[in-house]
């Protein structure tokens, strides 16, 4: 059983937290590398079935110092909101026992999932802090060729959610992958037109064996 919760290269101050069973996510890409990712964040993260909410808590409790962790991150291998559940009740428990801010990483589907439900709302209410969205490309072609979403239009449901994440209350930043033929400039183009300034916009290095 791989890690619930895990440290980048063993940095205690940043304390992720893996819920997702199977690698289980919205996307196929093209580029998702499961194995190179492990090896870079130096943890196993393949859970063989969905943690219990007291297992979850139970490993925060025996790993997380909260002398020395600043930030917790909802990161799986795989796609956090797809438990959304969870990551609500285990960030009211960390806003509870630590007092610390709360962050999730995602490919930003939830409305493809939730899709009579005001998710956005719904993180803010349970005190998310911030949300990094993984976007990697500025039109829908592309998203799909790379991607593979379950969903035909999840690429015009990520842009929404985006918006509705800037229109929130949490912190909103979009990833793009470094990938060879990104231009950045247009990129920053197409994400004012989102609505998001320049310094919400991170491109990633994008690593291959
Ligand atoms: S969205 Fe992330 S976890 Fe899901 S397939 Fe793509 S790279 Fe892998």
């Amino acid at each position: 059983m791989g890690e619930i919760v895990y440290f980048l290269r063993g940095d205690p101050h940043r304390a992720y937290l893996n819920i997702t069973p199977k690698y289980e996510c919205t996307n196929n890409c093209v580029f998702c590398d499961k194995q190179l990712l492990e090896d870079k964040v130096a943890a196993k993260l393949y859970l063989e079935k969905a943690p219990a909410l007291d297992e979850i808590i139970g490993e925060l409790k025996a790993k997380a110092d909260r002398e020395k962790v600043n930030e917790f991150v909802f990161c799986g291998l795989g796609e956090p909101l797809l438990y959304m559940n969870k990551v609500i009740k285990v960030t009211d428990y960390i806003k509870k026992e630590y007092q610390k801010p709360v962050r999730i990483n995602t490919n930003g589907q939830a409305y493809t999932l939730y899709p009579n439900m005001n998710v956005v709302k719904q993180l803010e209410k349970a005190g998310v802090d911030s949300i990094s969205i993984s976007l990697n490309v500025t039109d829908e072609e592309s998203y799909r060729r790379l991607h593979k979403p379950q969903t035909e239009d999840a690429f015009s449901h990520i842009l929404k959610f985006i918006k509705n994440c800037n229109s929130s209350s949490m912190q909103t930043t979009v990833t793009f992958l470094e990938f060879p033929k990104l231009k950045k400039d247009r990129v920053l183009e197409f994400t004012r037109g989102l609505g998001l300034k320049d310094h919400q916009v991170r491109f990633r290095p994008f690593i291959t064996k």
